[in-house]
């Protein structure tokens, strides 16, 4: 069931159909990496960027928009989302030009790994590991292996809540550790990057690397949302957790993993409250043993009770 709001008028929604695909208590479950999650009112797949742009001026401001991804560190309520969810999948479009890559928010980050290795650009070889999108990338900033997204990112494209197109350079974004500022139910529509001239052999044996110490080290076989927490200044979320006694534990069909402690996995059954309940057990006794706040990483979007 989809949360009770008193209903807007529904006609606003209707020319979305033309702009794109557009359908009504699509599962989120389908969209998400973890495999959970209930209906979105709206799921609208903008056709382009000028749909895009229509769109934001057909919804009415006091419906709230949830720009998606590839929902690989988002989680959503059971009970669904009240929002026009807008899935940027088809604003993939890549440019290159000589050590500058601008890239559409719904490329894939492996997708934009693997061009810049191709023609010898290096400083985004960990988004060959990284399962987001480029928007979701941003949004994130992103990162792992000692590289960021905002090591090399310079500007974004950003689409304000009325539609109007806004460039920011990347010093305007306070960008730090899984943090940027953005305007309010903006949304990221594309991004340019500055690498670096590199062999392309070293950059493939670097992703190469980075991958097999990733599947080493990570349950990358079942549902998941990569790290849930961020890491507290000068500790790891995953050693906090495992040092509480809490590494394998598990409620209903959600279990923190037994291979990493900072990693919750749907083992196949699992529902968001399982997942949260996962979460705040975790927060509640690493805070009872070590006086620590684990803040989450993954970000829970909706109506939480
Ligand atoms: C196996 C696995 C490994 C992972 N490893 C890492 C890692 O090493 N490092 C790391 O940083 N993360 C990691 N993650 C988490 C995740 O992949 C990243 O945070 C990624 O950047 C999210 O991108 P996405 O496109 O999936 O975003 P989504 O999950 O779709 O969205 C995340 C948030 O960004 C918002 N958003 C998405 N796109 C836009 C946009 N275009 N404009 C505005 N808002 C937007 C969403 O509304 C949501 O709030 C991992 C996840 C998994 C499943």
């Amino acid at each position: 069931m989809i949360p009770s709001q008193a209903e807007t008028d529904d006609a606003w929604h209707m020319p979305l159909a033309a702009l794109g695909s557009l359908r009504e208590g699509e599962s989120m479950a389908r969209h998400t990496t973890l495999g959970v999650g209930g209906p979105a009112r709206w799921f609208f797949r903008p056709a382009n960027r000028a749909a895009l742009v229509r769109a934001m001026q057909l919804c009415p401001a006091e419906i709230g928009i949830l720009p998606l991804g590839r929902g690989s560190n988002m989680l959503v309520p059971d009970i669904g989302i009240y929002a026009l969810v807008v899935d940027l999948s088809e604003l993939n479009e890549l440019y290159l030009e000589g050590c500058m890559v601008r890239a559409e928010a719904g490329v894939r980050m492996s997708r934009f790994a693997r061009q810049c290795a191709e023609h010898g650009l290096s400083g985004c070889e960990f988004m060959a590991t990284v399962p987001g999108d480029i928007g979701g990338g941003v949004v994130m900033n992103a990162g792992c292996f000692s590289q960021q997204v905002s090591d090399t990112l310079k500007s974004v494209d950003v689409m304000l809540r009325s539609g109007e197109m806004v460039e920011f350079d990347a010093d305007e974004l306070e960008m730090s550790y899984r943090h940027v500022e953005l305007p309010n139910q903006s949304i990221v529509v594309s991004a340019s990057f500055e690498l670096r001239p590199d062999s392309p052999d070293q950059i493939r044996e670097r992703m190469r690397t980075m991958r097999s110490r990733r599947s080493s080290t990570q349950p990358l076989a079942q549902p998941n949302c990569g790290s849930v927490f961020k890491n507290p200044e000068g500790d790891h979320a995953a050693r906090l957790i495992e040092a509480a006694g809490l590494k394998g534990f598990s409620i209903g069909g959600a279990r923190i993993s037994s291979q990493h402690a900072n990693f919750i996995v749907n083992e196949g059954e699992a529902s968001s409250a399982d997942i949260v309940e996962l979460i705040r057990r975790a927060q509640r006794v690493v805070k009872e043993k070590f006086e620590i706040e684990l803040e989450p990483e993954v970000r829970m979007v909706g109506e939480w009770m």
